[in-house]
Formats: C-alpha cells, sequence, structure tokens
C-alpha cells in the first residue's frame, strides 16, 4: 500500500506528493473499516476516492471513480499527444494502482496532488476523445457518490475544437492547440477519405495457406496496392490502419477511421475455410444476421482475433439501442450496399468470384455506425490457386486496380446524388 501511494502521487513531482501521502496512509488507515466511513469528507478537508475501474474498449472507454463525498471537477483537453484532464479537489487516490490499469482510449492515466486544495487526473488517449458523459452521483449503498465518465473515440478536427474553444490554460504549459487541424485543403472541400483496414498483424497472423502463406501479409501487400492506385485520383485521402506488421485490435481500426472522419473503411482479407475446393473473392457488409452458415462462421472467426491476441472481451456498449443512431446505422448500411454493389460491378468479369458474392455478416470491424464499411475477401487461402493467386503481383495489381477503380465510381455517385438533392 505504502508503495503504491508513493508511485502515484510522483507523477506531478510535488512537495505536496509526500505530505499528501502521509495524509493519505493516515485516512486511507483511519477509514478502513467501512462502518467509519459516515462522516463524508475525510480529513484536512480531503475528498478521499476509495476505488476506481475502467471498461470498455477504443471507441468507448468508462471509467469510474468512487469517493466518500461529493467532488467538484473540471474537464479539459490538451493536445499533442491528446490528454484529458480532470481537475479535483485534494483528493487521496486511496484505490489500488491496478484498479485504473490503461485499456480502450486510454494508454496512460496518472493522478496526484497539484498544490494546496487540487488534485489533477491526466489521461493520454491512444487518439482523439471527448468526454460524451460526465456526471457525480450518489452510490447505490448510500456510501460516498461516484464520478462517471464515457470517453468516446471521436474525429482530429471535433478534438482540434475541443481544445481551441475551451477557456483555460494549463498551469506552467506554453502548449496550447493552436495549431488547428484543416483538413478542408485550399479548395475548402474535405478530401474524400478512405480508410483501408489490412486486417490481422503482429501475434494475429490470420489465416495460412498450405504453401505457408500468412494472411497478414497478403492484406497488407494489398493495402498498399490499393493506396498506390487510389494516390492517382484527385482530392481524396487515404489512411491505412497499419503500415507495418502489428497487431491492432478491432476497435482501434473502427477508431482510426472515426479519426479521420472516412467516408468509406475498406478491410482486407484473404480467409481460409473449411471448403478447399471455394475460391475467388467475396465481398461482406454489415448486418446483425448473417446471410449464410459460412458468413457466419467466417465473422465468428474474425471476430475472435482479439482474443487471440490477449485483448480483453468488450462488453455490449449501450449506445447499440440508440434510436438516433440506429438511424444512422441504417443510412449508413444502405451506402456499404452500394458500395458492395460498385465492388463487385468493378470485379465481376475481371476476377473470379464465389457464388453469392456479396454477402451479410456481424463482422466487428464493420460497425462504426456512421461510415459506410465493407470487408473484402480477396479469394481463400484454404485453396492453392487462390493462394498462388494472392501471391502474385500482377494479378494483386489488377486487383487493386479495379477495387481502387470501384471506390473512385462510388465517390462520384455520391457526389451526383449530393447535387440532385
Ligand atoms: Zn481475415
Amino acid at each position: 500500500m505504502i508503495g503504491v501511494g508513493a508511485r502515484k502521487t510522483h507523477g506531478f513531482g510535488s512537495g505536496w506528493g509526500a505530505a499528501l501521502l502521509v495524509a493519505a496512509l493516515a485516512v486511507v488507515i483511519a477509514l478502513s473499516p467501512p462502518a467509519q466511513a459516515a462522516d463524508g469528507v475525510a480529513k484536512g478537508d480531503s475528498h478521499l476516492a476509495f476505488a476506481a475501474r475502467i471498461a470498455g474498449d477504443q471507441m468507448r472507454t468508462r471509467v469510474v471513480i468512487d469517493f466518500e463525498s461529493e467532488p467538484s471537477y473540471s474537464v479539459h483537453y490538451l493536445d499533442d499527444p491528446a490528454r484529458v484532464i480532470i481537475d479535483l479537489p485534494e483528493t487521496i487516490f486511496g484505490f489500488d494502482d491496478d484498479a485504473l490499469e490503461p485499456r480502450g482510449l486510454f494508454r496512460a492515466i496518472r493522478y496526484g496532488a497539484m498544490g494546496p486544495g487540487r488534485s489533477r487526473m491526466v489521461l493520454s488517449a491512444v487518439g482523439p476523445v471527448e468526454l460524451e458523459m460526465m456526471t457525480v452521483e450518489p452510490r447505490e449503498d448510500g456510501r460516498g457518490h461516484r464520478l462517471v465518465f464515457d470517453a468516446v473515440a471521436t474525429s482530429d478536427r471535433r478534438f482540434a475544437e475541443l481544445v481551441s474553444q475551451q477557456d483555460w490554460q494549463p498551469t506552467g504549459s506554453t502548449a496550447q492547440g493552436d495549431e488547428v487541424v484543416d483538413t478542408n485543403g485550399p479548395t475548402g472541400r474535405k478530401p474524400f477519405t478512405i480508410v483501408l483496414d489490412p486486417g490481422h498483424g503482429g501475434i494475429d497472423t490470420g489465416a495460412r495457406g498450405q504453401a505457408g502463406t500468412e494472411e497478414k501479409d497478403v492484406t497488407l501487400a494489398f493495402a498498399k496496392a490499393i493506396a498506390a492506385e487510389l494516390a492517382t485520383f484527385e482530392n481524396i485521402r487515404v489512411v491505412l490502419t497499419r503500415e507495418d506488421d502489428r497487431f491492432i485490435p478491432l476497435a482501434g481500426r473502427v477508431r482510426i477511421a472515426r479519426q479521420h472522419e472516412a467516408d468509406l473503411m475498406m478491410s482486407v482479407h484473404a480467409d481460409s475455410i473449411r471448403l478447399p475446393d471455394i475460391r475467388g473473392a467475396t465481398v461482406y457488409t454489415l448486418s446483425d444476421k448473417a446471410s449464410d452458415r459460412m458468413a457466419a462462421e467466417l465473422a465468428r472467426q474474425e471476430n475472435s482475433v482479439d482474443e487471440l491476441a490477449g485483448v480483453a472481451a468488450t462488453e455490449e456498449t449501450a449506445d447499440v439501442a440508440d434510436i438516433l443512431m440506429d438511424l444512422t446505422r441504417r443510412e449508413t448500411q444502405v451506402f456499404s450496399i452500394g458500395l458492395a454493389r460498385s465492388v463487385l460491378d468493378s470485379l465481376r468479369g475481371e476476377i473470379r468470384l464465389i457464388n453469392n458474392a456479396h454477402r451479410f455478416a456481424g463482422f466487428s470491424v464493420l460497425r462504426a455506425h456512421d461510415v459506410p464499411s465493407l470487408l473484402v475477401e480477396l479469394g481463400y487461402l484454404s485453396n492453392r490457386q487462390d493462394e498462388r493467386l494472392l501471391n502474385d503481383p500482377a494479378w494483386r495489381q489488377q486487383t487493386a486496380r479495379l477495387l481502387a477503380k470501384a471506390i473512385q465510381h462510388f465517390r462520384e455517385q455520391i457526389y451526383t446524388a449530393a447535387k440532385d438533392l
């Protein structure tokens, strides 16, 4: 316990750390039997935070901190790198060190004393975030209050707004986010942004062909080839979820699409299935109900990669039931289906497709409710001929060109439709 407290207050390097540590120990010891904790505010007018937890993934992360007494708070955002600052009255952080083990949207969490009467939490984020909900409410068991906040992944643009709109200067720092990212370019129109997502990576190798080909290498090579083809079109911005051999959790991939306000996301795969004769490309869009057993099985397989890589399972987020989000989702689905058709029109007659080449299933990586998304299975590593093609640079370039053309066609359709409105 002593070591834990010392490490926590160390973060801000103030002399108050040591003083508070002594106070913290005194209070923690004094309050350790819960029955004695009923008097609310801890000694010396400090607030005692006696428990904390964190849950969620890179799309939404919830933090809960239990206080003996009702705390006031204020929230600020800092850029470069993205951080959320929560200022609190003098607080003794009496919970275990590992209670706020970084996860989801936060890669580091520090907390400690800031000076007389003030404490601070600094949450370093993996990318742009916004606190969508923050509240202090009485705990159900009547023991104190609970500070709860939900961080959600947001876009670079929105985060820059949050930083610049706040009337606040961090003490002793000149690093203010006055460098607002202008993605509009000289024309004032945001470039059409495509997030290409090479499936798997790092410890998650994906499928393996009979000749030893690993899916993660195939997907990266194709994503880079598609990006190179797309670069020939004007006013298009391409973002890859990974450019090297690394593991990214599924929610992290969706988060990147949101960060860049993607107009569409294309996840690239080359899986294997139990039937070695099945070959050809398939295009998948998101659906709660799978179109067939093969699609259901593939989605199950794809959705389990986080588990294989040791990422804690995500609990269902409450926003699924949100009606507004549902409307956006339906509209996005229509766009996704349009995109799938455009891709299949472009591939048909040029490369081999499987029967019923547009299929549906509940792929986690397609769950951005506001980004038209699809998953392309280029072929199956479980089939020898497909494996050979997937390793053939000429076939790769031809297919990449067709996919880039399909994306460009889809973009033109959207712009035409928007002009007609
Ligand atoms: Zn895959």
